[in-house]
């Protein structure tokens, strides 16, 4: 049996690093008798700080669904229809044509999106583009599908726009769809509607399925307005991954969806949607009580509720930008103008014993007790990513930290 076992080649499965697994690694640097408190711009979970609570209207809904007894039992595959009916109106009121309940499949959360979404595209031989830097749950998703991964480049000094001859160069007749992410986790940029054309019509050129990932739709605060990709749908079929847990704050419900932004009804043709609806029998479902709270929640969400979480946003992101501009070894490309975080560039040669990224990350950990993520997680040798979503006193401390930290390894460094 163990030398079956052995042949399977269980211990092997191919799995790229996520920024959990850095995360582990990084907490056994940390310096424990450092009295001051660790400072988390690693990864994007504002939901333990005072200032990113989520609004009573959440909390207040999930109790009604609770207290109403008729959530305690199995949803249907898809979700809840009051749920997909909710989210469906909800999404359209950005759109130039209704979506309906039959577009709107609920997951347990966007992660579990990505999951089914290349769950159900992969197939023997068959590529996927991605973003770098990108978000690597999807990276991390492919590899556990057998699916090759081609990377195209955002680029920094467009505002980290898509390189469009890039993805024209990688794709070939085995290409199956291409990811992009806007708002963009990692680097808060936003794209423009001009932009977004360019994207749909390479996708549809190309003949591939276009997947946008927005999980921060509406999360912005820099001159760009988010337009969702889906007003495209027209052009070219699109699949809109989404969550509650980023606008919402709420990224323990585990609470996410896939739209079918396809008015033409070419992905129902094709039988991708079945194969959706195939999948979702199989899988796990969001737990039927998160489901029963979303029409409430949708209804009665404030605009006071979002407007104060971008507010927050915009000064941490203003507050960012700000210090690393004055570091002499860092730089930020583009001022963050939506989601959670930004892109800052090392400059290793003026950081003397700070070999690259990865170094810089762990020296910082324990020296400063600081947690940020290196760029080679996300694809980029010598960046970092700094998510914001902390509470604003411990970000400027954090960014203080991270001044202090460059000023005493940096090459004209006096004792
Ligand atoms: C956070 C995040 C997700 C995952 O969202 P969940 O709903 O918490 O699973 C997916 N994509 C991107 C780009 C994210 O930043």
């Amino acid at each position: 049996m163990e030398k079956k076992m052995a042949e399977w080649g269980f211990k092997s499965q191919k799995r790229t690093v996520t920024i959990r697994d850095f995360l582990e690694i990084i907490k056994v640097n940390l310096n424990k008798n450092d009295e001051r408190e660790v400072i988390h711009l690693g990864h994007g979970d504002p939901s333990p700080y005072p200032s990113f609570r989520t609004s009573p209207v959440a909390e207040e809904s999930l109790i009604n669904a609770l207290r109403s007894t008729h959530f305690n039992g199995y949803p249907p595959a898809p979700g809840v229809s009051a749920a997909r009916r909710a989210i469906a109106k909800h999404l359209s009121d950005d759109l130039p044509y209704k979506l309906s309940e039959e577009d709107v499949f609920l997951t347990a959360g966007a992660n579990h999106a990505i999951e089914v979404i290349l769950t159900v595209l992969a197939r023997p031989g068959a590529n996927i583009l991605f973003p770098r830097p990108g978000y690597p749950v999807y990276e991390a998703r492919a590899a556990f599908s057998n699916l090759e991964v081609r990377h195209f480049n955002l680029l920094p000094e467009r505002a980290w726009e898509v390189d469009l001859d890039g993805v024209e160069a990688l794709a070939d007749d085995k290409t199956i769809a291409m990811v992009v992410i806007n708002p963009g986790n990692p680097c808060g940029n936003v794209f423009t509607l001009e932009h977004m054309q360019k994207i749909a019509e390479t996708a549809k050129r190309l003949g591939i399925l276009l997947i946008t990932d927005e999980v921060y739709n509406h999360i912005v605060f820099g001159s760009n307005k988010y337009i969702p990709m889906g007003i495209l749908g027209s052009v070219t079929p699109i699949l809109t991954v989404g969550s509650m847990s980023k606008r919402w704050l709420i990224p323990g419900w585990r609470l996410g969806w896939i739209v079918a932004s396809d008015p033409n009804g070419v992905l129902n043709k094709s039988g991708i949607i079945e194969s959706v609806l195939n999948y979702l029998c199989i899988t796990a479902d969001p737990a039927t009580l998160i489901q029963g709270a979303v029409p409430e929640i949708l209804e009665k969400s404030t605009k006071e509720f979002f407007l104060k979480t971008n507010d927050t946003l915009r000064e941490s992101a203003d507050a960012c930008y700000a210090t690393i501009s004055e570091i002499p070894s860092l730089s930020c490309p583009h001022k963050p103008e939506g989601a959670m975080s930004t892109m800052i560039e090392i400059n290793p040669s003026l950081l003397g014993d700070v070999k690259d990224d990865m170094d810089f990350a762990l020296k910082i950990a324990r020296e400063e007790s600081v947690v940020i993520m290196p760029g080679t997680i996300l694809g980029l040798k010598n960046w970092l990513r700094l998510s914001f979503s902390v509470e604003p006193a411990a970000l400027r401390d954090g960014l203080e930290r991270i001044k202090a930290f460059c000023s005493r390894h940096s090459n004209n460094y006096k004792n």
